[in-house]
């Protein structure tokens, strides 16, 4: 699958529920109504969705949400789609989590054939924990933490920046990861849907995060690449490898290779973009695999040069009408 701007488009990102545990504030609202369950595909139309996908092309596909570990039954899934690993396009089958449910969920998802796991960690203090998710159970992404290493899991921490709040932690993330062995990447926060903080009270450039940085330690840029948006550094002193995602400071759309299905069905190719195309209908349909190709074949051509957002929405309502845990991250 091409784009009309020359991109090739191998990556599936597939929110399977919107709704979550944590309410990060950059992320929802505290009293966010979630979708009524009866609106969400069930796992085995996720399923279809994904097996059209990987027979258009797509390599790589990350389970998200919301938190994905929270729907019911979704090791089904990750076993189904685990199962199209070495005998399909499929190449790579992972998620991203909050990290509380690994305890119970990390050998599973291995068994499945998942072996990397990106985890959100924006903090390692439990009072900042409960500012920013607004709940207390730190522990239990500590335990899940512990677990998914248990399990063989590589691992890889998403931080979100947020300034006055985290921004004088990254030091520490930086060595507790580099003690751990994990990588780890900074997000700057987007404007994604409105949620209960105006986004410039926290929002921090990376580029100025990344010259800080570089007054206390060795950062080699280094040509690689997960798949995703970030762009890496080595950190030498902790050995781990640095991602930056800077989607406000630093247009990374030139090489979007993405694109994005929410739980009820919606194709969205663009994560800073309105347009969308309903999979639902044709899903349920007779010629159910016919009209998919077809959508999905749409949703390439009509797939936006760039996002548009930028941080002029900080200090007022987002253009974007959803928040992230309904598209996924
Ligand atoms: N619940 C899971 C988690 O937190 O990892 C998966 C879904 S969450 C929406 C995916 C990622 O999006 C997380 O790393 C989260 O920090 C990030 N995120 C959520 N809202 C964001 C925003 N407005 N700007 C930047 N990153 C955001
Ligand atoms: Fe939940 Fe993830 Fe959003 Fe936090 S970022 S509220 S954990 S979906």
């Amino acid at each position: 699958m091409i784009d009309q701007f020359g991109r090739k488009i191998t990556y599936l990102r597939l929110s399977v529920t919107d709704r979550c545990n944590f309410r990060c504030t950059y992320c929802m609202s505290e009293d966010v109504s979630f979708l009524p369950k009866k609106d969400l595909l069930t796992l085995e139309e996720l399923e279809i969705i994904c097996s059209v996908f990987i027979n258009k092309g797509i390599k790589k596909i990350r389970i998200s949400g919301g938190e994905p570990l929270v729907r019911k039954n979704i090791i089904q899934l990750f076993e189904r789609l685990g199962k199209k690993l070495n005998n399909s396009n499929l190449d790579e089958l992972t998620l991203t989590t909050n990290g509380s449910q690994l305890k119970k969920y990390s050998s599973y998802l291995y068994d499945a054939g998942v072996r990397r796991v990106n985890i959100s960690l924006d903090t390692l203090d439990e009072k900042k924990f409960h500012l920013i998710t607004k709940k207390n159970n730190i522990l239990s992404v500590f335990e899940g933490i512990k677990a998914a290493q248990n399990s063989k899991l590589k691992i890889k921490i998403n931080t979100v920046v947020l300034k006055g709040i985290n921004d004088d932690e990254i030091d520490d993330l930086i060595l507790w990861c580099g003690e751990n062995k994990f990588d780890l990447t900074l997000i700057e926060t987007m404007p994604l849907g409105d949620t209960d903080i105006l986004r410039s009270t926290n929002y921090l450039s990376l580029s100025k995060v990344k010259k800080e940085l570089m007054k206390r330690w060795t950062l080699e840029d280094i040509n690689f690449s997960s798949g995703g948006p970030a762009k890496y550094s080595i950190i030498k002193e902790a050995n781990i490898k640095l991602g930056m995602i800077t989607p406000m400071s630093n247009n990374f759309c030139s090489g979007c290779n993405r694109i994005r299905v929410t739980c009820t069905g919606k194709i969205y190719m663009c994560l800073g973009q309105n347009n969308s195309i309903d999979l639902k209908k044709a899903l349920r349909s007779k010629q159910s695999y016919r009209s998919l190709e077809n959508l999905i074949d749409q949703s390439i051509i009509e797939k936006p040069k760039k996002h548009n957002f930028t941080t002029a929405e900080f200090s007022g309502s987002s253009i974007i009408e959803r928040t992230m845990n309904i598209t996924g991250g």
